[in-house]
């Protein structure tokens, strides 16, 4: 029996009835069920034991669960009640200025205290493991949100935490580093020479500025080769796109709260998935189970477009084939994404529910260039004063071009996911306003 983690007992003090209690899972409402994750040797449908190695057990059930309601246990609840319900604002000043009868709205994930939506998931993760007795989390990071946000849920839980950043990112965003080492964590480039996976990356292209499918492999195989350790993934994974629900739970109780009567379009930007399920599917359940009519719109980037360029079909997560099949749109895990300044779009797959989404219908996706996201998030700061960030103006662009366009009706109520805030994102903006100011 593990020792007792004090860290992960309740502090019952009086939570606000606002925040969730239940996390929405959808794979209770689908018509068909997902395609079931496969042993990477067998090809078989994968046993949640066979993801106890790298999962706490409680996550594992949740990744195999159809049950439509889960309880979030009460430490989750506390420590997402100091930043949830985010607010979902109405962008009144952008309306204006787009001369716009329809309504916009924002649900905004950056007032968490690492600036997205990605604790959502890091705490709930952070909690079964610490429960479970884990001593250590390893993970990757791309941009660097995810890494920050498991950090800091580490902290909160005592755990260790060890990140393997992609390079590109590590050396183009230290700010995102020191914030991990903030919160404790130890933060290594990857590919590094710290991991049999890492040194045969760079043996093959020792100045690869890496990718999410190498720094997978890197953070499982510490994690397998280390007691007490699990690793802990950021997106992707069903139990990911559970814990993210809160945000479109929350969405639809403000909404009405706001007076409207649902939604008519949803935007929210697409990497892994999970700030675009997490919004999305509680909507989604409520056009399947109760005939609501809410389009979801899933943005990607131009550069990384899974969805509206890659092939639905089996493929792994990571580069040295560690995890299991899962069946997604993918470009195929050895693609290497250009360096986009969206660095936490930049994975060669898409979550397997949004997949699966996609794939019966229930969800359309687009793709947007680089240059157009950032004015799209340059006319929101203008509007609205939150800098959005690089991934979130992606959601952003895909609304204005639809109301631009004019196809949005009178009155259509619009909301767009703003996953995260764009301050430790500034350097990528700098190079947008240079180009502003050479077209002027
Ligand atoms: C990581 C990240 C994303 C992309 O990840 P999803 O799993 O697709 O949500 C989007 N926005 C922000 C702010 C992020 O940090």
């Amino acid at each position: 029996m593990a020792n007792r983690n004090v860290l992960t007992e309740a502090l019952d003090y009086a939570i606000p009835s606002t925040v969730p209690t239940h996390w929405y899972n959808i794979a209770a409402d689908f018509p068909e069920p997902v395609a079931p994750a496969l042993n990477p040797q067998t090809h078989e449908p994968a046993k949640p034991e066979e993801l106890e190695p790298l999962f706490a057990k409680a996550l594992v059930e949740q990744e195999f669960s159809t049950e439509r309601w889960i309880e979030i246990p009460t430490p989750v609840r506390e420590v997402y009640s100091s930043w949830r319900p985010s607010p979902l604002f109405r962008a009144h000043r952008l309306e204006k200025q787009l001369g716009t009868k329809a309504k916009i709205y924002y649900k905004y994930e950056g007032v968490s205290p690492a600036g997205s939506h990605k604790p959502n998931s890091a705490v709930a993760q952070a909690y079964f493991n610490a429960v479970e007795g884990t001593t250590k989390l390893t993970t990757e990071t791309g941009a660097g949100q995810w890494g920050a946000s498991l950090a800091m849920a580490s902290a909160m839980f005592g755990l260790e935490c060890e990140v393997f950043q992609v390079r590109s990112s590590y050396d183009e965003k230290p700010y995102r580093r020191m914030q991990m080492e903030a919160y404790g964590a130890t933060c290594h480039p990857s590919p590094s020479d710290i991991t049999e996976a890492g040194r045969a990356m760079l043996k093959e292209d020792p100045d690869t500025t890496g990718s999410l499918g190498m720094a997978i492999s890197e953070a499982i195989e510490v994690a397998v080769k280390s007691d007490n350790a699990h690793y802990a993934l950021g997106s992707v994974l069903n139990h990911v796109i559970l814990h993210q629900s809160v945000i479109g739970l929350e969405a639809i109780e403000q909404l009405k709260e706001a007076g409207e009567e649902q939604a008519d379009i949803v935007f929210g930007c697409a990497g892994g998935g999970s700030n675009l399920g997490g919004l999305a599917f509680p909507f989604m359940g409520l056009n399947l189970r109760e005939g609501a009519s809410t389009r979801i719109v899933a943005c990607e980037p131009a550069a990384c477009p899974s969805m509206t360029q890659g092939e639905f079909r089996y493929d792994y997560g990571d580069v040295a084939h560690l995890t299991p099949l899962l069946k997604m749109y993918t470009l195929g895990n050895e693609f290497v994404p250009p360096a986009i300044h969206a660095g936490g779009l930049r994975f060669h797959g898409m979550s397997p529910m949004v997949s699966h989404a996609k794939h019966l219908g229930l969800l359309d996706s687009i793709a947007v260039d680089e240059n157009t996201t950032f004015s799209a998030g340059l006319e929101f700061a203008r509007a609205e004063g939150i800098i959005p960030a690089p991934e979130s103006t992606h959601a952003v662009a895909g609304a204005l071009n639809y109301v631009k366009s004019g196809e949005a009706r009178d009155g259509e109520v619009i909301v767009i996911g703003l996953s995260g805030n764009g301050v430790l994102d500034l350097p990528a903006y700098g190079r947008e306003i240079e180009r502003e100011r050479n077209q002027k």
